[in-house]
């Protein structure tokens, strides 16, 4: 229904939990793996029992540290370990350790890629701390449910925005940008098929009407664990927080507060869980048996060394210093080794253009058959580079290029005695071509008719004719000098 004197702003926020891409638990050392047998990778302190002691593992902590570098938070010289008390199956101690009013990272923000001449969207960032999963509860056993906990205490880190995106659209760009920059900072696989990254936006509207603003109940949806659901169900939210209000215009926040909800994928709607529960519920204290940790300046001086250019910033770098355009930049920079590769091949003299087109154009198409990344080939920038040199500079076409990059996949020689052993350079010898020129024309008379017809005909007769006669040469015609001398014979000489 049209509601053209309203105005409509949805404000949406989101908790992110990325899992850590560590060998060991974040208090023990049992290993994580995903899709072992149940309860088969735990141990005395992930279990809860009496007298285990939790020892934190520094690389989790390090790993939280650069991504909160890289989200330009303020990292906390002094932060501690609480326990944040529920009940639930999953959950054997019956507290999670968690952070509470000091995480380790703070007041931060993300930038989005924009449009072109746009400036980038920043994302506040309010925190970011770390946590330990709980267990996952197994319905579909015969005879009712299980608990496995192999995963309780995974490392987790929790990212939390300020109510900073706009549509459901911009919300899920967010989640898949953040995606890329854990992958590419090294510190999770983001895997959502593993349940790697969960998101829970926030949802509500300001809605202004005749002046006066209303606010809507804030819906957080819980767990979502793919970039669909999580656009969908903030849609979703959006309709349905209007319609509702649309309705009843009590339905603000003032006066129904918050609401969690959960995703029905297969109805396509949200539904109403317990109402959110009070902080003090929680009953938050600091834990114990985990020591504080103090940040050393050196040692985060060291981290901040070791991150990296982010990838919003390397692409951008790349479509100003290689002239490649924006969808080739965003290919080779999603992964980072690739990216890598890429550089370090024109650092090896690559034709930077070529290169990029070649990337783009044929080592993507061996990576994704593969089913691996252009860096994961096995071939050398220097091959790379070479084989970008050799088309630049009309030694080999652009599709002998692609044939010789076949080649290459199992064959470790430089690209240019591919091509001579396989004779599949372009031939210099211009007489040559001249009599495949000349030999096209005599084969095929209706084509020169058509020609000479002109019009639409014609044009496609000429390109009938070329590709015969680069044909007839096996590939070795340049196919700039096979368009001179055609054009030569039919016109100026009339065929
Ligand atoms: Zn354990």
């Amino acid at each position: 229904m049209p509601r053209r004197s309203l105005q409509v702003r949805p404000i949406v926020g989101m908790e992110i939990h990325v899992q850590l891409n560590t060998r060991s638990k974040m208090f023990c050392r049992c290993p994580v793996e995903f899709g072992s047998e149940p309860n088969t990778r735990v141990c005395p302190v992930c279990l809860g029992l009496p007298g285990a002691l939790p020892v934190m593992n520094q690389k989790a902590f390090e790993y939280a540290v650069i991504v909160g570098l890289a989200l330009r938070c303020q990292i906390s010289r002094f932060t501690k370990w609480d326990r944040k008390s529920y009940f639930y199956p999953d959950l054997p101690k019956n507290y999670q350790i968690s952070q509470y009013d000091l995480p380790l990272a703070a007041g931060g923000y993300f930038e989005l890629p924009a449009d072109k001449g746009a400036r980038p969207r920043r994302i506040r960032i309010i925190r970011a701390h770390l946590e330990e999963d709980a267990g996952k509860n197994v319905h579909d056993l015969a005879g009712g449910t299980g608990v496995d906990l192999n995963r309780a205490g995974t490392p987790l880190l929790e990212i939390v925005t300020e109510p900073d995106l706009v549509s459901a659209e911009e919300a899920s760009i967010f989640a898949i940008e953040l995606q890329k920059l854990v992958t590419y900072l090294g510190v999770s696989e983001g895997n959502m098929q593993k349940a790697q990254m969960r998101f829970e936006p926030n949802v509500n509207l300001s809605i202004t009407e005749k002046g006066t603003e209303y606010r809507t109940p804030i819906a957080e949806v819980k767990n979502l664990n793919s970039f669909r659901a999580l656009r969908d169900a903030v849609a979703y939210e959006i309709r349905r927080q209007l319609d509702t209000w649309a309705q009843d215009h009590d339905y603000v926040l003032d006066k129904v507060g918050k609401v969690n909800c959960g995703w029905r994928e297969e109805l396509g709607r949200t539904e109403i869980q317990r109402t959110k529960e009070e902080v003090h519920d929680y009953r938050y204290f600091p834990d114990p048996d985990l020591m504080p940790v103090r940040v050393d300046e050196g040692w985060l001086g060291r981290m901040q060394d070791r991150l990296p250019e982010l990838p919003i910033s390397r692409r951008a770098r790349f479509v100003r210093e290689y002239g490649l355009n924006t969808a080739e930049a965003d290919m080779i920079v999603a992964d980072r080794p690739t990216a890598d590769l890429f550089e370090e091949a024109i650092g090896e003299r690559a034709d930077t253009a070529t290169l990029g087109r070649q990337f783009v154009n044929f080592w993507a198409k061996h990576a994704n058959e593969g089913d691996t990344t252009i860096a994961s080939l096995g071939v050398e920038a220097t091959r790379m580079a070479e084989l970008s040199r050799m088309t630049a500079a009309g030694v080999i076409s652009a599709t002998t290029a692609q044939t010789i990059a076949g080649r290459m996949l199992c064959d470790p020689r430089p690209p240019a005695e591919i091509a001579r052993a396989e004779g599949l350079e372009l031939s210099r010898d211009v007489s040559a071509v001249e009599r495949f020129v000349d030999q096209a024309i005599t084969e095929n008379s209706k084509a020169v008719g058509d020609f000479k017809t002109g019009g639409k005909k014609s044009e496609k007769a000429f390109r009938y004719l070329q590709g015969r006669v680069i044909q007839l040469s096996r590939g070795s015609a340049p196919p700039q000098l096979v368009k001179t001398l055609l054009r030569k014979k039919l016109v100026d000489e009339g065929g």
